[in-house]
C-alpha cells in the first residue's frame, strides 16, 4: 500500500501551478468540481511569473487561437473585476518605423482581427515616441497584470475563497489508474490534467520528445521609471514578423526582407520589443529567443544591448537597468499548444508558442469541455 498525501478523491487533480494549471483550477472550481493542484516547487517560479503579464489578443494567429486568446482576456478581466486584481494596462501600441511595417498594419486592419483597432499618429498617443515612428496601430483589447503578484493572488483566491486544495513541494513522479504519485505520497483523482510547462524531462517525456517539443530561453530586464506613463504595452516592427496574426499576412514578407537587411543581428537573436509599465513606474522590457542553448544558465549583455537598441529607436534613451532575469518556455515548430490524452482520464496540456498568459483560460475551458467536466 502506498502512502497517501490526502485521503480525498478529487474530481480533478491538476499537475503544475503555472498559469495553465491555475486557469484549469479556476474554471473547474467555478463549475463546482472538487479540485486539487499539485506543484513541484514551493510556489510557481517558472515562465508564468517571469513573463510580461501581457495578455495579447491582437497579433495572435488568426482564427481559433485568436478566439482562445480573446476568451482568455475576457476571463482575466472578469477575475480582475470580481476580485480586485490590478490591471496595469489596457491596450497595445504597435509602433511602425518603416513603410513596410505600416503596410503590414494596414493589411491587418482590413481583416476581421482589426475590428476596434485603428491607426494613430504618434502625437495622438500621449507616448513620447521618437521622430522615427511613422504611425501606431492601437488595439484596445490587451490587458496587463503583474504576473509575479497576479499568480500568488490567484492562488490565494482559489485556496481561500474557492476551496481548491494546493500541495506544494510535491513533484508528481507518475500518474496512473486514478492516482497521482508524488514524493510525499499519492492523491486519488477521477480526472487529471498535467500542465508541466517546459519540464520536458518529467511526466510523459518520451511523448513530449516524440512531438518535437523543445525549450527556448528569453532575456528580460526591468528599467527604472522613464518619467512618463505608458497607457498600454508598446511593441515595434520586429514584433510584426514574430506574431502570426501579422506575420502570416502576405505583406509581412517585404518587412521581413527589410529587417533582414537592417536588423539581421536582432532577427538572429529572436529579438523583438515589448515594453510594459509596473505600478511604481518601472518598465519590464524584453525579449530575445535562444533555441540552441536554452538550458545554459548565463545571459549575455550584447543581447540586452540589442533589446535596448530597439527601445532607443522607438521610445528614446532607455533608463538604467534595475533588474535582469531569464525565463524559458516550451516551443514547437508546428503547433501552438499540445492537447493530448496520454492515458484514460488524463490530459496533457502544454502551450508551445510563448503565449500562455494570453491563452491559458481559453485553452483550459476548451479542454474541460472536451473532458465533459464543463
Ligand atoms: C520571459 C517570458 C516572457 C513571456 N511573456 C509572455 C507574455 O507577456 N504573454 C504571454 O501570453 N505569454 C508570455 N510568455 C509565455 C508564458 O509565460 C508561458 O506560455 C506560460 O507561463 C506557460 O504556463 P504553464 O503553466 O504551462 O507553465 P509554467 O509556468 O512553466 O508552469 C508549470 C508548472 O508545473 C510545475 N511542474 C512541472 N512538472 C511537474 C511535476 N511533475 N509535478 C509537479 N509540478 C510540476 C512546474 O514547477 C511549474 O510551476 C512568456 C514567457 C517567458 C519565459
Amino acid at each position: 500500500m502506498c502512502n497517501m498525501l490526502d485521503n480525498e478523491k478529487y474530481d480533478l487533480v491538476i499537475v503544475g501551478a503555472g498559469v495553465v494549471g491555475l486557469a484549469h483550477a479556476y474554471l473547474a472550481s467555478l463549475a463546482g468540481l472538487k479540485v486539487a493542484v499539485i506543484e513541484a516547487n514551493s510556489a510557481p517560479f517558472m515562465a508564468s511569473i517571469r513573463n510580461f503579464g501581457f495578455v495579447t489578443v491582437t497579433g495572435q494567429q488568426r482564427g481559433h487561437f485568436y478566439n482562445l486568446c480573446m476568451r482568455t482576456r475576457n476571463i482575466w478581466a472578469d477575475i480582475a473585476q470580481k476580485h480586485n486584481l490590478k490591471v496595469l494596462h489596457q491596450g497595445l501600441y504597435m509602433a511602425a518605423r518603416r513603410p513596410e511595417a505600416e503596410g503590414v498594419i494596414e493589411a491587418f486592419l482590413k481583416t476581421e482581427m482589426g475590428e476596434k483597432c485603428r491607426i494613430l499618429k504618434p502625437s495622438e498617443t500621449d507616448i513620447p515616441f521618437t521622430a522615427k515612428i511613422k504611425s501606431v496601430l492601437y488595439s484596445p483589447h490587451e490587458i496587463r497584470v503583474e504576473s509575479r503578484e497576479a499568480l500568488p493572488f490567484l492562488i490565494n483566491i482559489l485556496k481561500n475563497e474557492m476551496g481548491v486544495k494546493f500541495f506544494f513541494n510535491s513533484p508528481v513522479l507518475s500518474i496512473t489508474n486514478g492516482k497521482a504519485y508524488t514524493n510525499n505520497g499519492a492523491i486519488k483523482y477521477a480526472n487529471a490534467v498535467v500542465c508541466p510547462g517546459d519540464n520536458l524531462n518529467g511526466l510523459y517525456s518520451e511523448l513530449i520528445a516524440s512531438l518535437g517539443i523543445k525549450k527556448c530561453k528569453l532575456q528580460m530586464m526591468r528599467l527604472e521609471n522613464p518619467g512618463f506613463k505608458f497607457k498600454g504595452a508598446i511593441m515595434s516592427d520586429l514584433g510584426l514578423t514574430r506574431y502570426l496574426g501579422y506575420s502570416e499576412l502576405p505583406e509581412a514578407e517585404a518587412l521581413r526582407k527589410k529587417l533582414q537587411k537592417e536588423q539581421a543581428e536582432h532577427l538572429k537573436e529572436g529579438i523583438h520589443l515589448i515594453a510594459v509599465q509596473s505600478s511604481d513606474g518601472s518598465l519590464v522590457v524584453g525579449d530575445s529567443h535562444d533555441y540552441q542553448n536554452p538550458d545554459a544558465p548565463f545571459s549575455h549583455d550584447y543581447i540586452d544591448d540589442l533589446i535596448l537598441d530597439e527601445y532607443s529607436h522607438v521610445i528614446g534613451a532607455p533608463p538604467p537597468i534595475r533588474e535582469r532575469w531569464t525565463g524559458t518556455y516550451a516551443t514547437a515548430a508546428n503547433r501552438l499548444y499540445l492537447d493530448d490524452t496520454p492515458e484514460e482520464n488524463v490530459k496533457l496540456i502544454i502551450v508551445t508558442c510563448g503565449a500562455g498568459a494570453s491563452s491559458a483560460f481559453g485553452i483550459a475551458e476548451e479542454n474541460l469541455i472536451n473532458m465533459e467536466l464543463l
